[in-house]
Protein backbone atom coordinates (compact mmCIF):
# COMPACT_ATOMS: atom_id res chain seq x y z
CA UNK A 1 0.00 0.00 0.00
CA UNK A 2 1.38 3.19 -1.15
CA UNK A 3 0.98 6.64 1.48
CA UNK A 4 -1.55 8.61 0.51
CA UNK A 5 -1.18 11.70 -1.39
CA UNK A 6 -1.73 15.12 0.21
CA UNK A 7 -4.48 15.75 -3.13
CA UNK A 8 -5.70 12.27 -2.07
CA UNK A 9 -5.80 13.69 2.00
CA UNK A 10 -7.41 16.79 0.33
CA UNK A 11 -10.19 15.78 -1.68
CA UNK A 12 -11.44 13.48 1.11
CA UNK A 13 -11.50 16.23 3.28
CA UNK A 14 -13.73 17.80 0.69
CA UNK A 15 -15.84 15.42 0.74
CA UNK A 16 -15.72 14.96 4.39
CA UNK A 17 -17.63 18.29 4.43
CA UNK A 18 -19.89 18.02 1.51
CA UNK A 19 -17.33 20.84 -0.30
CA UNK A 20 -17.70 20.87 -4.13
CA UNK A 21 -14.71 20.86 -6.39
CA UNK A 22 -15.84 20.89 -9.97
CA UNK A 23 -13.65 22.31 -12.37
CA UNK A 24 -14.66 26.01 -11.94
CA UNK A 25 -15.18 26.08 -7.98
CA UNK A 26 -12.57 27.95 -6.19
CA UNK A 27 -11.44 25.77 -3.00
CA UNK A 28 -8.67 28.18 -1.44
CA UNK A 29 -10.12 27.68 1.85
CA UNK A 30 -8.33 23.67 1.47
CA UNK A 31 -5.24 24.69 0.00
CA UNK A 32 -2.70 26.21 2.73
CA UNK A 33 0.35 28.25 1.44
CA UNK A 34 3.13 25.70 1.48
CA UNK A 35 0.63 22.70 -0.17
CA UNK A 36 1.31 24.39 -3.82
CA UNK A 37 4.49 22.96 -4.09
CA UNK A 38 4.12 19.94 -2.91
CA UNK A 39 0.76 19.59 -5.40
CA UNK A 40 2.74 20.44 -8.68
CA UNK A 41 5.21 17.59 -7.26
CA UNK A 42 2.54 15.16 -7.23
CA UNK A 43 0.72 16.27 -10.55
CA UNK A 44 4.36 16.37 -12.55
CA UNK A 45 4.57 12.70 -11.42
CA UNK A 46 1.05 12.14 -12.97
CA UNK A 47 1.47 14.37 -16.16
CA UNK A 48 5.10 11.86 -16.85
CA UNK A 49 2.42 9.46 -16.63
CA UNK A 50 0.15 11.08 -19.10
CA UNK A 51 3.21 11.61 -21.77
CA UNK A 52 4.38 8.12 -21.41
CA UNK A 53 1.11 7.05 -22.16
CA UNK A 54 1.11 9.02 -24.71
CA UNK A 55 4.01 7.16 -25.82
CA UNK A 56 6.26 10.77 -26.23
CA UNK A 57 9.94 10.32 -25.53
CA UNK A 58 10.29 12.28 -22.75
CA UNK A 59 13.84 10.94 -21.71
CA UNK A 60 15.70 11.95 -24.82
CA UNK A 61 13.29 14.56 -26.87
CA UNK A 62 14.68 17.85 -25.14
CA UNK A 63 11.55 19.64 -26.13
CA UNK A 64 9.37 16.76 -23.79
CA UNK A 65 12.16 17.01 -21.08
CA UNK A 66 10.54 19.02 -18.74
CA UNK A 67 7.11 19.50 -20.00
CA UNK A 68 5.42 17.51 -16.92
CA UNK A 69 6.60 19.83 -14.81
CA UNK A 70 5.66 23.07 -16.82
CA UNK A 71 1.91 21.43 -17.40
CA UNK A 72 1.71 20.61 -13.22
CA UNK A 73 2.98 24.38 -12.46
CA UNK A 74 0.71 26.16 -15.56
CA UNK A 75 -2.00 24.56 -13.85
CA UNK A 76 -1.74 25.60 -10.12
CA UNK A 77 -0.24 29.05 -11.01
CA UNK A 78 -1.97 30.02 -14.13
CA UNK A 79 -4.43 28.28 -16.36
CA UNK A 80 -6.30 27.41 -12.96
CA UNK A 81 -4.81 29.52 -10.05
CA UNK A 82 -8.50 30.85 -9.81
CA UNK A 83 -9.35 27.83 -8.68
CA UNK A 84 -6.25 27.43 -5.48
CA UNK A 85 -5.99 31.55 -4.98
CA UNK A 86 -8.14 33.15 -2.55
CA UNK A 87 -10.81 36.00 -3.82
CA UNK A 88 -8.50 39.06 -4.62
CA UNK A 89 -8.43 41.82 -2.09
CA UNK A 90 -10.95 44.34 -2.83
CA UNK A 91 -10.69 47.26 -0.37
CA UNK A 92 -14.11 49.26 -0.80
CA UNK A 93 -14.09 53.16 -0.64
CA UNK A 94 -17.84 54.77 1.15
CA UNK A 95 -20.30 56.38 -2.11
CA UNK A 96 -22.88 57.49 0.54
CA UNK A 97 -22.00 61.45 0.81
CA UNK A 98 -24.45 63.84 -0.86
CA UNK A 99 -22.75 63.70 -4.15
CA UNK A 100 -22.73 60.29 -4.83
CA UNK A 101 -21.66 59.10 -7.70
CA UNK A 102 -24.87 57.50 -9.30
CA UNK A 103 -23.98 56.64 -13.19
CA UNK A 104 -23.77 53.71 -14.64
CA UNK A 105 -20.09 52.48 -14.51
CA UNK A 106 -18.88 49.69 -17.53
CA UNK A 107 -15.30 48.30 -17.33
CA UNK A 108 -14.17 46.07 -19.94
CA UNK A 109 -12.21 43.26 -18.45
CA UNK A 110 -10.01 41.29 -21.09
CA UNK A 111 -10.39 37.48 -20.05
CA UNK A 112 -8.30 34.45 -20.50
CA UNK A 113 -9.86 31.21 -19.47
CA UNK A 114 -10.41 27.35 -20.02
CA UNK A 115 -12.81 25.12 -21.08
CA UNK A 116 -13.57 22.31 -18.20
CA UNK A 117 -14.44 19.99 -21.37
CA UNK A 118 -11.52 20.12 -23.13
CA UNK A 119 -9.12 22.52 -21.44
CA UNK A 120 -9.20 24.40 -24.61
CA UNK A 121 -8.21 28.18 -23.96
CA UNK A 122 -11.17 30.16 -23.85
CA UNK A 123 -10.65 34.03 -25.31
CA UNK A 124 -12.20 37.22 -24.69
CA UNK A 125 -13.57 40.04 -23.20
CA UNK A 126 -15.70 40.46 -19.97
CA UNK A 127 -18.10 44.14 -19.87
CA UNK A 128 -18.91 44.68 -16.39
CA UNK A 129 -21.69 46.95 -15.52
CA UNK A 130 -23.13 48.37 -12.69
CA UNK A 131 -25.20 51.19 -10.88
CA UNK A 132 -23.22 52.38 -8.45
CA UNK A 133 -24.52 50.88 -4.81
CA UNK A 134 -22.79 52.30 -1.28
CA UNK A 135 -19.50 51.50 -1.98
CA UNK A 136 -17.24 51.57 -4.81
CA UNK A 137 -13.72 49.14 -5.41
CA UNK A 138 -10.80 50.18 -7.90
CA UNK A 139 -11.29 50.31 -11.36
CA UNK A 140 -8.33 47.46 -11.43
CA UNK A 141 -10.28 45.25 -9.20
CA UNK A 142 -12.82 44.44 -11.51
CA UNK A 143 -10.47 42.86 -13.98
CA UNK A 144 -8.65 41.25 -11.07
CA UNK A 145 -12.11 39.73 -10.09
CA UNK A 146 -12.80 38.65 -13.65
CA UNK A 147 -10.28 37.01 -14.31
CA UNK A 148 -10.06 35.22 -10.88
CA UNK A 149 -13.15 33.94 -11.99
CA UNK A 150 -11.98 32.95 -15.29
CA UNK A 151 -8.28 30.97 -14.61
CA UNK A 152 -10.53 27.57 -13.88
CA UNK A 153 -12.12 25.04 -15.51
CA UNK A 154 -15.11 27.00 -16.67
CA UNK A 155 -17.92 26.69 -19.26
CA UNK A 156 -18.89 30.61 -20.53
CA UNK A 157 -22.48 30.37 -18.99
CA UNK A 158 -21.49 29.66 -15.38
CA UNK A 159 -18.46 32.39 -15.95
CA UNK A 160 -20.50 35.24 -16.50
CA UNK A 161 -22.64 34.23 -13.67
CA UNK A 162 -19.80 33.34 -11.23
CA UNK A 163 -18.52 37.27 -11.88
CA UNK A 164 -22.36 38.64 -11.86
CA UNK A 165 -21.71 37.01 -8.01
CA UNK A 166 -18.49 37.69 -7.18
CA UNK A 167 -18.83 41.73 -8.32
CA UNK A 168 -21.94 41.76 -5.83
CA UNK A 169 -20.48 40.62 -2.98
CA UNK A 170 -17.62 42.76 -3.75
CA UNK A 171 -19.79 46.17 -4.35
CA UNK A 172 -23.01 45.69 -2.96
CA UNK A 173 -24.70 46.19 -6.29
CA UNK A 174 -27.78 44.81 -6.92
CA UNK A 175 -28.11 46.52 -10.45
CA UNK A 176 -25.46 45.06 -12.71
CA UNK A 177 -24.55 43.56 -15.85
CA UNK A 178 -21.59 41.23 -17.19
CA UNK A 179 -22.01 40.46 -21.01
CA UNK A 180 -19.27 37.85 -22.28
CA UNK A 181 -17.58 37.64 -26.08
CA UNK A 182 -15.38 34.98 -26.53
CA UNK A 183 -13.81 32.72 -28.85
CA UNK A 184 -13.40 28.92 -27.53
CA UNK A 185 -10.11 26.84 -28.45
CA UNK A 186 -12.52 23.70 -28.99
CA UNK A 187 -14.69 24.89 -31.58
CA UNK A 188 -11.33 26.40 -33.83
CA UNK A 189 -8.99 23.42 -32.74
CA UNK A 190 -11.31 20.07 -32.70
CA UNK A 191 -13.73 19.15 -34.62
CA UNK A 192 -15.96 21.75 -36.09
CA UNK A 193 -13.21 23.84 -37.02
CA UNK A 194 -15.03 27.01 -37.28
CA UNK A 195 -12.74 29.43 -36.71
CA UNK A 196 -14.58 32.21 -36.49
CA UNK A 197 -16.94 31.16 -33.73
CA UNK A 198 -18.00 33.54 -31.54
CA UNK A 199 -20.09 33.08 -28.36
CA UNK A 200 -21.70 35.53 -26.45
CA UNK A 201 -23.49 34.89 -23.12
CA UNK A 202 -25.42 37.87 -20.62
CA UNK A 203 -26.04 38.07 -17.05
CA UNK A 204 -28.44 41.32 -16.55
CA UNK A 205 -30.12 41.77 -12.84
CA UNK A 206 -32.08 44.67 -10.76
CA UNK A 207 -32.92 47.23 -13.01
CA UNK A 208 -30.53 45.81 -15.95
CA UNK A 209 -32.80 43.11 -16.32
CA UNK A 210 -35.70 45.14 -15.64
CA UNK A 211 -36.18 48.66 -16.91
CA UNK A 212 -35.45 49.00 -20.87
CA UNK A 213 -33.72 52.23 -20.27
CA UNK A 214 -31.02 50.99 -18.30
CA UNK A 215 -30.54 47.70 -20.39
CA UNK A 216 -30.21 49.81 -23.25
CA UNK A 217 -27.64 52.33 -21.78
CA UNK A 218 -25.85 49.23 -20.92
CA UNK A 219 -25.57 47.78 -24.36
CA UNK A 220 -24.63 51.49 -26.01
CA UNK A 221 -21.79 51.74 -23.04
CA UNK A 222 -20.49 48.79 -24.68
CA UNK A 223 -21.32 49.64 -28.14
CA UNK A 224 -19.02 52.61 -27.48
CA UNK A 225 -16.59 50.73 -26.06
CA UNK A 226 -16.40 48.50 -28.78
CA UNK A 227 -15.54 51.44 -31.32
CA UNK A 228 -13.28 52.64 -29.12
CA UNK A 229 -11.15 49.86 -28.76
CA UNK A 230 -12.57 46.80 -31.38
CA UNK A 231 -11.48 43.84 -31.05
ZN1 LIG B 1 -14.56 22.61 -24.88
Amino acid sequence: MSEKTLAQAIRENMKRDGKRFWAGDNISEYIKENYKEELIDEATAAFEQVLDTLLIDRENDPNSHGTARRLAKMYYNEIMAGRYDPAPDATAFPNDSQDRYEGMLVVRSELRSMCSHHHQPVSGVAYIGIIAAEKLIGLSKYTRIAQWCARRGTLQEELANDIAREIEKATGAKDLGVYIQAVHGCCENRGIMAHSSLTQTTVLKGAFKEDGNTKKEFFDNIKLQQEFAPR
